[in-house]
């Protein structure tokens, strides 16, 4: 039997990037202690938290400090070992499970897990071997060579047109574990977030609308404008589907591509999933009557999950380090004050000593009473940050 964690208790977190700051956050507003592990010392989440155990993942006396203070734990972080959640799950409740992070971390474990839940993904090969690399089909081409793990913000992945520059990709990322992806014709990307409970009730938050540039997410916008009605409870189903065919308990990111069906509508296809709260969702903390990062609280705590409601529009920009530096490549400090004169602004920053370019530094939030005021705003931010 699972017990309900009240405020008073202490929730651990794998992990101190800014997905474990805004985590403590929401964690302690509600009035739980938290225990952060991370190596660095200076993580974002380590400075804010009650504790934190600046050891490695799996490091065996931090892993048992963490049991011994934190009366539950999950992740901030897909690439934490996932034998270090199941070394932890022997002696506390770790949601989401080390099994469904094992996944996650694994592209090609995770695209035959939407298989296996009924969801269709974008047309790949596994590449590990050089048979497989031979003879791959050549209907994948063009085609994305990703490597199999710890990919992200585009990095470990090369675009390739035919079977020489396949190879060539192959070698260049070191001949490791790979999948080739067709490389689709994208009308939009969207992204959904579901939180699902122990007793597998699940809540889901409005399906966003994603622009990436150069792999990394630049902007989310809710209500997401391409999105039809139909196609968004697709997208809400589907994520569903995939997160209780695992069993999973916790909040649940699933990334879609929207594509043409051939019959003049669109279609959907699942690109990626992250087992924790995701940049798409940092609106949620403004824009939502409860956050993404309420709602793992409220997972690992065993407290009910309420269905939540978009109270206004929003736009997400995300701040990376470029903004830090002028034309000229001179540091700068971004020009806060006159952002923050516009209506709705909503800054959060992640407390990153140092800027570099492509890191995430922080995000802006633009809450309106309607999305064209949103966007206006949002414009006239873009505009003063860049
Ligand atoms: P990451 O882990 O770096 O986020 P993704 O697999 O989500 O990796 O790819 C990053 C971005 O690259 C996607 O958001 C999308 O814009 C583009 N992309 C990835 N795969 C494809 C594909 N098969 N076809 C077209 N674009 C793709
Ligand atoms: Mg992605």
């Amino acid at each position: 039997m699972r017990t309900t964690l009240l405020p008073g208790a202490t929730l651990g977190v794998m992990g101190g990037g800014q997905l474990g700051r805004m985590f403590v956050h929401a964690a302690q507003a509600m009035g739980y202690r938290t225990a952060v592990l991370d190596p660095d010392a200076a993580s974002p989440a380590g400075l804010v938290s009650h504790q934190h155990i600046a050891t490695g993942y799996l490091d065996e006396a931090g892993l048992a400090t963490l049991a011994d203070v934190a009366d539950a734990i999950t992740t901030e972080f897909e690439n934490v070992p996932a034998d270090a959640l199941r070394a932890l799950a022997a002696r506390r409740p770790v949601a989401p499970a080390g099994d469904a992070v094992a996944v996650c971390q694994d592209r090609a474990a995770e695209k035959a897990h939407f298989g296996a839940s009924g969801v269709p993904c974008a047309p790949y090969a596994v590449i590990e071997t050089p048979e497989q690399l031979a003879t791959v089909a050549d209907d994948l081409l063009p085609g994305i060579l990703k490597t199999a793990r710890l990919g992200y913000d585009g990095k470990g992945q090369v675009r390739v047109a035919d079977r020489a520059a396949l190879a060539a990709a192959w070698q260049e990322l070191g001949r490791v574990a790979c999948v080739l992806e067709k490389r689709l014709a994208l009308r939009l990307e969207l992204s959904v977030i579901v939180a699902r409970g122990a007793d597998g009730q699940v809540v889901h938050f409005p399906v966003q609308q994603n622009l990436h540039r150069d792999g990394i997410l630049a902007v989310t916008e809710v209500p997401a404008p391409g999105v039809s009605p139909a196609l968004a409870a697709q997208a809400v189903q589907r994520a569903g589907a995939i997160a209780a065919e695992m069993g999973y308990v916790g909040v649940l990111c699933v990334e879609f591509f929207v594509v043409d069906d051939g019959a003049g509508g669109l279609a959907l296809v699942a690109n990626e999933m992250a087992p924790r709260p995701h940049n798409s969702g940092h609106y949620t903390i403004d824009a939502c009557d409860c956050s993404q990062f309420e709602a793992q609280v409220r997972c690992m705590a065993g407290l009910p999950l309420v269905a939540p409601r978009l109270h206004s529009p929003a736009i997400m920009l995300n701040l990376l380090g470029d903004l830090w530096f002028d034309a000229a490549g001179t540091e700068r400090e971004p020009a806060w004050d006159a952002v923050l004169a516009l209506p709705g602004t909503h800054l959060h920053l992640y407390g990153k000593t140092s800027a570099r370019r492509g890191r995430k530094m922080g995000h802006l939030t633009i809450t309106a009473a309607d999305a064209a005021a949103a966007r206006a705003t949002a414009e006239r931010a873009a505009q003063l940050l860049g």
